[in-house]
């Protein structure tokens, strides 16, 4: 058997970053994963389906081009080059995480790992023991329990980033960030696009007036958004179609698709880890843990999808750094109460702190700015005027709780407002700061003097 200070189980962006950080920190860590290094986020997630977003934006330029007065662009998509583009930008990250890995000499064992005891854990026939153990495994797709969903034309996120084609009709089971990505892409790339969503509004954990807008934008760009709907049964033609049917106010309907994608979230990976050995405390929801990332067994920690608290890449990572501080008795001030979190649709939508029905529910009083891009300079030169900025403000303070956009880099924009909410800018900092021009930024300013 051999020991190390650490053991690391899932070398995703929880589990290969907190590896990193902790040999930096002077640790023998143990690394097992179970597949590639990078994880879902890496290998098929965040990455390979940005890959398609920009891919999908180059089109949309192609497009529009002459109201740019680029007149008569011929373009052709070629898949292939797409697809290859793709494992190209995702081999030479995965390549960059091993070699990170080797100079910061933590030992890499692939395999999958299991407990034998709260302290030792086994991958095959070898055994390792650490006085902490950090279980970072990930999660997969989730998928109803309705007629149909077993069947490999049913394809989750994965499998549709398999595809080497582009599907004459895509319809989309799910209307939140997975599902949404991908109808903002393959609508792009000239597929037919249906997204059926169970919830009255599509992004659910978005604020409102961001989802509201967000369906006006992609459905004025030909996507096809059910909202309220409940899929009952898809099934396969004759001709090898897809009839998806759902339930719509009472009344059961359905869409005929060449491929179907399911994305309605995913479930922690807990099976096969033996956690009953290690005596740790789990349900299908994920690992129990608590602000420290500690679960139930005070030496064993669980971060990142597994503990299904958030699951975002950054929010992994950070969560990696919290459970280390904890083993080490250091104390931190991340907060993951303001996290930024972003939706990568054309146009993007981001977000960063409390969303408008977050603040009702906890019965804070608010104050609300609000701007528009079709107002912005720059959002104008730059041909992109669809978008708004939400700011809110606690009433009392004026301190700025919450950041809403949807628009051209809206991901940059909340990553500005994470800054200024952990800073506890108020509306009259905020107003007083010198925003240059014209830039995207200024839609923060107009929000905040708009209030
Ligand atoms: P993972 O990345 O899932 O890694 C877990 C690793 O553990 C895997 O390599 C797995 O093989 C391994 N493993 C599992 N069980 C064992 C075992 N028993 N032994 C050894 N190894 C094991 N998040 C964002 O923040 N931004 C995005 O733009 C974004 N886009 C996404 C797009 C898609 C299509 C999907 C599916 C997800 C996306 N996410 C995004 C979510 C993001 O991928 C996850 O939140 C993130 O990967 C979680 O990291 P993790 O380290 O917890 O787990
Ligand atoms: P999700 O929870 O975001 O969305 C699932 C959607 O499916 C929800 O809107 C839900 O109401 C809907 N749904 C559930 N049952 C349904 C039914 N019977 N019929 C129709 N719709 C139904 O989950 P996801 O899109 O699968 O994404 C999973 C996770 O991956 C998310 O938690 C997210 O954090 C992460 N992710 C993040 C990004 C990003 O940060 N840009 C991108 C992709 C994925």
């Amino acid at each position: 058997m051999t020991a190390f200070d650490l053991i690391i189980i899932g070398a995703g962006p929880g589990g290969y970053e907190t590896a990193l950080l902790a040999a930096e920190h002077g640790k023998k860590v143990l690394l097992v994963n179970g597949d590639r290094l990078g994880g879902t986020c890496l290998n098929e997630g965040c990455i390979p389906t940005k890959c398609m977003v920009r891919d999908a934006e180059v089109v949309n330029l192609c497009r529009n081009s002459d109201e740019f007065g680029v007149k008569e662009v011929n373009y052709l998509v070629d898949f292939n080059k797409v697809v290859e583009r793709k494992a190209q930008v995702v081999n030479q990250l995965r390549d960059g995480i091993a070699a990170m890995l080797a100079k910061a000499k933590v030992t890499v064992v692939g395999g999958m790992a299991t407990f034998k005891t709260d302290t030792v854990v086994t991958v095959g026939e070898e055994e390792f023991t650490a006085p902490h153990i950090i279980i970072a495994t990930g999660s997969s797709s989730k998928a109803l329990p309705i007629p149909g969903a077993d069947q490999p034309w049913c394809l989750d996120s994965t499998g549709v980033l398999n595809l080497d084609y582009v599907p004459a009709s895509l319809v989309i089971v799910g209307g939140g960030v997975i599902g949404l990505e991908f109808a903002s892409v393959f609508n792009a790339f000239g597929s037919e696009v249906t997204v059926i969503e169970f919830m009255k509004n599509i992004a659910p954990t978005f604020d409102s007036d961001i989802s509201k807008r967000l369906k006006q934008s992609l459905s004025k760009r030909g996507v096809k958004i059910i909202t309220g709907a409940a899929v009952k049964r898809m099934e396969q033609t004759e001709d090898y179609q897809i009839l998806t049917t759902y339930e719509l106010k009472g009344k059961e309907e359905s869409v005929t698709s060449t491929d179907l994608l399911m994305a309605v979230g995913r479930k922690p990976n807990v099976d096969g880890l033996n956690l009953e050995a290690a005596g740790v405390e789990y349900s299908p929801k994920g690992i129990v843990v608590d602000d420290n990332m500690r679960t139930n067994v005070p030496h064993i920690y669980a971060i990142g999808d597994v503990n299904a608290r958030m699951m975002l890449a950054h929010v992994a990572s950070y969560q990696g750094r919290r459970a280390l501080n904890a083993i080490d008795g250091v104390s931190d001030s991340i907060r993951f109460d303001v996290v930024p979190s972003a939706l990568f649709t054309d146009p993007e939508c981001a977000m960063a702190g409390l969303t408008e029905e977050q603040c009702k529910a906890a019965g804070i009083d608010i104050k609300i700015g609000k701007s528009f891009f079709r107002a912005n300079g720059k959002a104008l030169a730059a041909g992109e005027p669809d978008g708004l900025c939400k700011l809110i403000f606690d009433a009392q303070t004026e301190a700025l709780i919450g950041a809403h956009i949807m628009g051209a880099q809206a991901a940059l924009l909340a990553q500005q407002c994470c800054d200024m909410i952990t800073a506890r800018r108020t509306r009259k900092e905020i107003v007083e700061t010198i925003f240059g021009h014209p830039t995207l930024s200024e839609v923060l300013l107009t929000a905040a003097q708009s209030v």
